[in-house]
């Protein structure tokens, strides 16, 4: 019990328990172990901290937006001094390799306050002259920005909307998942190291229904900004359109990656089995179907199952291990329900199913599913349709392009999906046709920053990224002179 970190709140530059002083406990997805204890905050340390986000409003909106941007420079130093603590840390709280924590998570949460503090000092705003008048837009802060985020990616998503938040000036709400809470208490650390004034960032720990339910409907928020589920989603759209607050919804995915018949497998298929089971694929936008031209059907098989046996699951900390835990009890039991739903829905299970055997006695007790492979399912079953978000694929052929678009289409879903094959042109043609916000052809997870990210249909609402951070996380005020 010595070893449990205990964490606490950030509110107005201080750090405190919730006022009820309830506590939730946070567990090592690859041990089981009970590692950290949380507060388990309710409204009222959501109306505090939403009091220091107000009383730091106008005094951070004042700055302009080249020291605001300085204010971010300094923020992306301190957190890369401590990006080897942020990569164990995430590892630990995830049960993601040490690897995927390194390379991406932490180097990610770097690169987006640096990459917003650059779009900062690049920004200017439009003027439109008018034969007699001149039209200046100003971008003001919104105001108070709630942001709510989800386990997989914790400090890589936080960091993705406090920066933009930040910069366009707004002051800070911040509400992560209770069950990934370490990399968001160490943010709380580096803004207090960097003297950002006070009540500018602001974190409440807790639960979505005690803690990020009145955050999403508290009066004084102004702005919304929320990654998760798209059942969740849906409840915070319900709680924050009654206020007509400012909305970004970052949703579910059921992405397709499509193979096409000129594929040249051998030097793909490390990018497909990438964007299969990345994060033990638990990522978003990792492409949970995989429709395969009927000519190359068998060899595609033999091909992905050889490179997916090849995988090495186990130990998070070990530098070799390319796929860890899934973040919880209650989701690895989730995922195994889907793998049983498959087999009544005449699945047949081609490699995984289970946890992975020989799994070290240390993490015996963690929630572990090896790499899972189904076959002969119909493209609209359940399991084919419906987010899993673990490490399970299904595989299903089709006899041309439009068969594989009408598949790829096939759900209430559209956040991403990925073509792959030889000819460029063509695959960028399909892509076209896909109903999704992001489409990658011959790669996947390829990010240029300043692109749109998003869904369509139940995968969100807005988009982020870039200019469309800086504009959602703004007000657009035009003010016309006449001269
Ligand atoms: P989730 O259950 O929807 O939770 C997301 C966040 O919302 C957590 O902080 C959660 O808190 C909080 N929350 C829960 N109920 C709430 C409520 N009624 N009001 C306000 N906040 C509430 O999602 P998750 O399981 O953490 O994450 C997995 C999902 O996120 C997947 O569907 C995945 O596709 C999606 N995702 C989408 C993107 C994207 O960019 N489109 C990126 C990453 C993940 P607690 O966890 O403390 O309950």
């Amino acid at each position: 019990m010595s070893d449990v970190i205990q964490l606490s709140n950030f509110i107005a530059g201080n750090w405190q328990p919730s006022l009820c002083e309830h506590w939730i406990e946070n567990i090592s997805p690859a041990t089981g172990e009970h590692i950290a204890n949380i507060p388990c905050s309710t409204d009222e340390d959501i109306d505090l901290a939403v009091e220091a986000a107000i009383d730091a409003a106008d005094e951070w909106a004042q700055l302009s937006l080249k020291e605001r941007a300085d204010w971010l420079e300094r923020i992306a130093g301190a957190l890369e001094e401590r990006a080897d603590e942020i990569a164990q840390l995430e590892s630990l709280d995830t049960g993601k390799p040490i690897t995927l924590a390194r390379n991406v998570d932490a180097a990610r949460s770097v690169a987006n306050f640096r990459f917003f503090a650059e779009q900062g000092r690049e920004f200017e705003s439009e003027i439109f002259e008018m034969s007699d008048a001149t039209n200046r837009v100003l971008y003001k802060p919104v105001g108070v920005a709630g942001l709510i985020t989800p386990w997989n990616l914790p400090l890589y998503l936080l960091s993705w909307k406090v920066a933009p938040a930040l910069l366009m000036g707004n002051t800070i709400v911040a509400k992560p998942s209770e069950m990934t809470p370490m990399t968001a208490s160490l943010l709380a650390e580096v803004m207090e190291e960097v003297d950002l004034p006070r009540g500018v960032f602001n974190l409440v720990h807790g639960n979505g229904l005690d803690a990020g339910a009145p955050l999403t409907s508290h009066p004084d928020v102004d702005l919304i900004s929320f990654t998760g589920g798209t059942t969740t989603g849906r409840e915070v759209a319900k709680s924050a359109s009654s206020g007509f607050k400012k909305l970004s919804l970052e949703l579910g995915g059921k992405n397709a990656t499509i193979i096409r018949e000129d594929v040249d497998l051998e030097s793909m298929i490390p990018g497909i089995v990438r964007a299969s089971f990345l994060n033990q694929g638990q990522v978003c936008l990792c492409g949970s179907r995989i429709l395969i031209h009927e000519s190359i059907y068998d060899s595609f098989i033999d091909a992905f199952l050889n490179a997916v046996s090849d995988m090495i699951v186990g130990d998070p900390s070990d530098e070799d291990t390319e796929l860890g835990a899934l973040i919880s009890a209650a989701h690895r039991d989730k995922v195994m329900a889907y793998i049983d739903l498959a087999e009544e829905e005449g699945g047949d299970i081609l490699c995984g199913g289970g946890a992975p055997v020989g799994i070290p006695d240390a993490f015996e007790h963690g929630f572990w599913i090896s790499p899972t492979v189904i076959d002969g399912l119909s493209p609209d079953s359940r399991c084919a349709t419906e987010e899993i978000f673990g490490p399970v694929v299904t595989l299903h052929p089709f006899a041309d392009d439009s068969e594989a678009i009408e598949i790829a289409n096939m759900t209430d879903y559209g956040l991403a999906g990925s073509i792959w094959t030889q000819d460029a042109e063509a695959g960028s043609q399909m892509a076209e046709k896909i109903e999704s916000g992001m489409i990658w052809v011959n790669c996947w997870l390829h990010r240029d920053l300043r692109v749109p990210f998003g869904g369509v249909k139940n995968s969100g609402v807005g988009r982020e990224g870039g200019r469309w951070s800086l504009s959602f996380f703004s007000e657009a005020i035009n003010i016309c002179v006449k001269r």
